[in-house]
């Protein structure tokens, strides 16, 4: 997991051979914030959002350029010990 100077938050890892792909659905709309638990670094265009909803919970990648955001996708929703292991899988590069 690599972190730059003044960066608080961790970043995605680099692939892995043997990562896993997960299903991303594009949505519309934009994440409420009420929901992120954990996040990725903004310094890159791809933040990556730990939501939780309704007992359940899933990953939100967004997608930006120059600040603006191009493309919202999420996963399905798991329960929220599962999210958390994919979650941890997506910082060291084990899953995308
Ligand atoms: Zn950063």
């Amino acid at each position: 997991m690599k972190v730059y100077l003044g960066c608080l938050a961790p970043h995605v890892g680099p692939p892995r051979p043997d990562q896993m792909c997960l299903v991303w659905r594009e949505v519309a709309r934009e994440q409420d914030p009420l929901r992120v638990i954990e996040y990725t670094c903004e310094c890159e265009d791809t933040v990556h959002e730990l939501c939780r909803e309704a007992g359940l919970a899933y990953i939100c990648r967004i997608t930006r350029l120059d600040g603006v955001v191009q493309s919202v996708h999420e996963t399905y929703r798991w329960r929220f010990k599962e999210a958390q292991d994919v979650w941890i899988a997506l910082l060291k590069g084990e899953a995308r």
